[in-house]
C-alpha cells in the first residue's frame, strides 16, 4: 500500500508528535538502543514532509510505567493535543507502547479517528480511519496488553506454586522461626513462645483485644518482634502491644497451624489507585490446615473470629460489642430511632453523680455534623428493667408455655396436612407404575407415555418427601418435660429477685437483659422518650416515659411568666411588674418571688424591652429634650409637667420621661442641628 499517499496536505498544516517513553528508570538508563530508535523516528516525519519545527517530542514521562494512563502527564498531554485537532501524525516505537493499558489505547484510537490523525511506527504508517489499519492497530494494543498479563502471569504463577505446595517463603510472625530446613517451627525462645501462648490465653478469658493489651500493659508486658532484614537480621525486639496488633494476630489463621496465602485481593478503584479488599474464607487462592505447629486448634480459631465479629471490630460492623463495666444497661443494644445506627453511651460526672445517656454521634463524628439525638439513660434503663421483669412473672409463663402448647397442637394439625401429600403423591406413582406395568411392549407410544408419566410421579414423590422432611426439621421442638416445666416456673420468681438485689452486678444485669433482649429503639421529642424494646423471638414491647427536665429547665421562668413579662413591659417597669407578678402567685423557676433585679435579667434573656426603652422608641423624650422641643427652660417644662400640662410618667427607677407635645409651640426656638437620637440619648443618660 502507498503508505505516503495517507499524508495529505491538511495532515501536514497540524504538528506530529513524537511521544517517547521507557518504563522504568533502568530501562531509561539500560536500554539506550531503543530511546535512539524512538528519536530516529523524527526523521521519519521529516522524510514525510514533516518540517522540523512542526515535530514536537514528549518524553516526559521517561521512567513512568504504561499500566494506565493515570500520572502520566505526557500521555495525556498527547491525548489533549490530538482531540484538539492540533495533531496529524503520532508517532511512537512499537505504537502499542503509547499505552500498555488497552482502553487508554481504544480511546487514543478513536480520537485519531474522529480528528483524523495518522499513526507512525517502525513498521508504517496507519490511518485510524481505515478499517485495516484500525483492525491492525487495536491487534497491536491487545497483544502488547497480552504481553504485559503474561509478564505478571509468570512472576505470580511460580509464587503462587510455590505456594500451593506450602513451600513459599513468608516473613515469620512471632512465635515462629523456619528451622534448617525451612520448616515453619515454634521459636525456640521460651520467652516469645510464652507472651504468644499469653496473648491467645488472655484472649480466651476477656473475650476482647481491647482487654489483651490492658493486660500486658498493666503487668508490663513487652511484645517480642523478630527482625528479619538489615543487619539486625535475627534479632529481637520488644515493644509495646498495640490493639491493632492483637486483631492482627487473632485473625491470622497461620498461628491456627493452616498455610494461607491469597487472603486479600487488590482491585483498581475508580480513582485508578489500588484498593486492598479481604476476601471470604472460601475464595482465599491456597489453604492448607494442619500444615505446621498451631498456637490455638482451628476449633478455636473459628470462636475467636465469631468472637471478633460480634465485638464488632473486625469488620467495623454494627453489632452489639462485648458487655463492658459501665452502668448503663442498654449498652450496645441500643438504636437511633431516628437514622437507624447503633447509638453509643457516654457517660458524665455532675457534681459526684454519675449520669449516663445514650448517643447517637457516629453520623456525626463521621460528617463533622451535630449529634442525632441523646436520650437520657436511666430513665430508659429502668423502664426496660421494669419491663424485662414483667415479662419474666409466672403469669406471662404460663402464657408462654400456652401458646407453646397451642403452637404445638397446630403445627401436629399441619404436618398431618403435609403427610397425607406425601401419600397422595405416593398412591399417584404406584398407580403410574402399575399403568407402565399392564401396558403391552409392542404399543409404544402409550408405553413411552406411560414411562414418562411414571418418571414424573416419581420425582414429583421425592420432592414432596424431601419437602416434608426439610418441614418437619424446621419444625422440630421438643415437648417441654415436667421438669423443665418446673424450672421455667421457678426462674419467674428468681428472675425478678435476681435483678432487684444489690449484689447483683450491673455486667450480669447486661448480660441477662442480653438473653431476653435483641435490641431497643430510643426516639425522643420535647415532652416524650418512646422506647421499643424487641425481644428474642420477635415479640415488641413500647413504652412512653416523660422527658426527664435537665437541671437547666428545672429552673428556667415557666414560658407563662415570660409571655407575661412581655406584655406586662410595655406599661410597666421592672420594679412594678415584680410587684404585679408576685400579687398574681407567680413564681420564678427556682421557685422565688420576682424583684425589680430578676425582671432585668429575665427581660435581657429573652430580649424584652424594658418600659423605659419601649416609650423612648415611641418617642417620648427626657426633661432638657421636651424643654427644647417646646422652647422653654427645663425648669417652665418642669412645672408645665406638675400643672398637668404635659405628660409624664416614670420610665425606671432613675429617669423620668415626657409625652411628646401634639401641638408645636409658637415660641419654640429652632433647634440647632439634628436632636439626638433616643438610644444614643438612653445610653447617655442611664449611665
Ligand atoms: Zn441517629
Amino acid at each position: 500500500m502507498n503508505t505516503q499517499a495517507k499524508v495529505t496536505a491538511e495532515h501536514l498544516r497540524k504538528q506530529a508528535i513524537l511521544y517517547v517513553r521507557q518504563s522504568t528508570l533502568h530501562q531509561v538508563k539500560e536500554n539506550r538502543e531503543s530511546t535512539a530508535l524512538q528519536y530516529d523516528l523524527k526523521r521519519h516525519a521529516q522524510e514525510l514532509g514533516w518540517n522540523d519545527k512542526q515535530t514536537v517530542v514528549i518524553d516526559e514521562d521517561l521512567g513512568h510505567s504504561g499500566a494506565t494512563a493515570m500520572d502520566r502527564s505526557g500521555f495525556q498531554r498527547l491525548v489533549a493535543e490530538v482531540s484538539l485537532g492540533r495533531v496529524g501524525l503520532v508517532m511512537g516505537l512499537s505504537v502499542s507502547r503509547l499505552a500498555r493499558n488497552n482502553a487508554d489505547w481504544h480511546r487514543l484510537l478513536e480520537i485519531c479517528a474522529l480528528t483524523g490523525t495518522l499513526i507512525v511506527d517502525e513498521d508504517g504508517i496507519y490511518d485510524p480511519n481505515h478499517f485495516n489499519d484500525r483492525l491492525i492497530l487495536g491487534l497491536k494494543g491487545t497483544m502488547s496488553e497480552a504481553e504485559l498479563h503474561m509478564l505478571r502471569a509468570r512472576l505470580i504463577g511460580g509464587l503462587l506454586n510455590k505456594a500451593r505446595r506450602g513451600e513459599l517463603w513468608v516473613r515469620p510472625l512471632t512465635g515462629y522461626v523456619y528451622d534448617e530446613r525451612q520448616r515453619f517451627v515454634f521459636d525456640p525462645d521460651a520467652q516469645i513462645q510464652g507472651a504468644v501462648r499469653l496473648l491467645f490465653e488472655t484472649f480466651r478469658r476477656t473475650g476482647s483485644a481491647g482487654q489483651v493489651v490492658k493486660h500486658f500493659s498493666k503487668h508490663s508486658i513487652l511484645w517480642p518482634c523478630r527482625l528479619f532484614e538489615g543487619k539486625r537480621d535475627g534479632k529481637v525486639v520488644y515493644r509495646k502491644l498495640q490493639r491493632g496488633m492483637v486483631l492482627n494476630i487473632l485473625h491470622n489463621p497461620r498461628y491456627a497451624g493452616a498455610f494461607v496465602y491469597g487472603r486479600t485481593r487488590t482491585r483498581k478503584g475508580p480513582d485508578g489507585k489500588p484498593h486492598i479488599c479481604s476476601l471470604a474464607r472460601d475464595n482465599w487462592q491456597v489453604f492448607l490446615p494442619n500444615a505446621h505447629p498451631g498456637y490455638i486448634s482451628w476449633e478455636e480459631y473459628e470462636i475467636n473470629q465469631a468472637r471478633l465479629l460480634q465485638n464488632g471490630h473486625s469488620e467495623g460492623r454494627d453489632s452489639p460489642g462485648p458487655v463492658r463495666e459501665g452502668s448503663a444497661l442498654l449498652q450496645g443494644l441500643v438504636l437511633c430511632g431516628r437514622c437507624g445506627l447503633r447509638m453509643t453511651v457516654r457517660y458524665r460526672v455532675l457534681k459526684d453523680r454519675r449520669t449516663s445517656s445514650y448517643v447517637c454521634a457516629r453520623r456525626g463524628i463521621e460528617t463533622g455534623g451535630p449529634m442525632c439525638q441523646f436520650v437520657v439513660g436511666a430513665v430508659v434503663d429502668e423502664a426496660v428493667g421494669q419491663a424485662a421483669v414483667d415479662a419474666v412473672t409466672p403469669a406471662a409463663l404460663d402464657v408462654a408455655l400456652q401458646v407453646f402448647e397451642e403452637l404445638r397442637a397446630r403445627r401436629a394439625d399441619v404436618d398431618r396436612l403435609r403427610r397425607a401429600q406425601v401419600e397422595r403423591a405416593r398412591e399417584e406413582t404406584e398407580l403410574a407404575q402399575r399403568q407402565y406395568m399392564l401396558a403391552r411392549p409392542e404399543n409404544r407410544l402409550v408405553v413411552d407415555t406411560l414411562e414418562r408419566q411414571w418418571n414424573d410421579c416419581m420425582a414429583k414423590l421425592a420432592q414432596a418427601e424431601a419437602e416434608y422432611a426439610r418441614a418437619a426439621k424446621a419444625d422440630g421442638m421438643l415437648e417441654p418435660s415436667s421438669d423443665v416445666r418446673e424450672r421455667i416456673a421457678a426462674l419467674a420468681s428468681d428472675f425478678p429477685r435476681v435483678w432487684k438485689d444489690p449484689r447483683t452486678s450491673v455486667r450480669d444485669r447486661k448480660r441477662m437483659l442480653r438473653l431476653l433482649i435483641d435490641d431497643v429503639t430510643l426516639a425522643r421529642n420535647e415532652e416524650l422518650i418512646y422506647v421499643h424494646i424487641r425481644w428474642k423471638g420477635g415479640a415488641t414491647t413500647s413504652r412512653e416515659l416523660p422527658r426527664p427536665r435537665s437541671s437547666f429547665e428545672l429552673i428556667r421562668t415557666p414560658a407563662a411568666v415570660i409571655n407575661e413579662i412581655r406584655a406586662l413591659a410595655t406599661e410597666q417597669t421592672d420594679d412594678q411588674i415584680a410587684g404585679t407578678l408576685n400579687s398574681r402567685g407567680y413564681r420564678s423557676g427556682a421557685g422565688r418571688s420576682f424583684t425589680r433585679h430578676r425582671i432585668g435579667y429575665v427581660r435581657s434573656c429573652y430580649g424584652i424591652e424594658s418600659y423605659h426603652q419601649h416609650l423612648q422608641r415611641n418617642g417620648w423624650l427626657t426633661l432638657p429634650e421636651i424643654a427644647r422641643e417646646i422652647g422653654v427652660h427645663p425648669h417652665t417644662a418642669w412645672t408645665y409637667a406638675r400643672k398637668g400640662l404635659l405628660r409624664v410618667v416614670r420610665a425606671n427607677a432613675k429617669h423620668l420621661l415626657f409625652e411628646p407635645p401634639t401641638v408645636r409651640s409658637p415660641f419654640a426656638r429652632p433647634s440647632k442641628g439634628r436632636r439626638r437620637v433616643s438610644c444614643e440619648h438612653y445610653t447617655t443618660t442611664a449611665g
